[in-house]
């Protein structure tokens, strides 16, 4: 497995190639958000990740840029999110394939998960998780491992300060 990690605001240095990626946020302060059709969703300070792909043009450069960009008209769930936290990490992964699922359901052992945030057009319980602690890319990475997720020797890259 091939996942790196580096400051969010390193964002041009991600390859402009389709993958899958979590982001990881920073609340300093608890909030409410309302978040489209989920309604109300309460914000709590700590750490929050979010899991997506990002297959089409641009590649995960394009999508992350995005997702540094002040939010004007929000559109996905993450972007309401956004309103209430800062982007601070990006874990990300080149390929293909679709590993935004897999990743949610590693996620959701371990951090508190938003019912259906992110998660309108799959069967996740969610794609956005809540923990109280920073998560750190060792950890997820061996919990991709001990639940038989990752099928490759793994690798880690920090390109960028944190
Ligand atoms: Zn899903």
């Amino acid at each position: 497995m091939w996942i790196a990690q580096l400051a969010a605001d390193a964002a041009d240095m991600l390859p402009a190639a389709p993958g899958s990626y979590t982001l990881i946020l920073r609340a300093e302060h608890a909030a409410t958000i309302t978040v489209g059709r989920l309604g109300d969703v309460r914000v709590l300070p700590g750490w929050y990740l979010y899991t997506g792909s990002a297959l089409g043009a641009g590649g995960v450069r394009g999508r992350v840029r995005h997702h540094l960009r002040p939010v004007t008209r929000p559109h996905w769930h993450i972007d309401y999110l956004r309103q209430a936290c800062t982007v601070l990490e990006v874990w990300y992964r080149v390929d293909v394939r679709r590993w935004e699922h897999l990743w949610a359901t590693a996620l959701g052992q371990s951090a508190t998960p938003l019912p259906g945030f992110g998660a309108s057009d799959c069967h996740c319980q969610a794609h956005a998780f809540h923990q109280t602690h920073q998560p750190t890319l060792t950890w997820f990475v061996a919990e991709m491992e001990r639940l038989k997720l990752a099928t490759a020797a793994t690798d880690a890259m920090h390109l960028g300060r944190r």
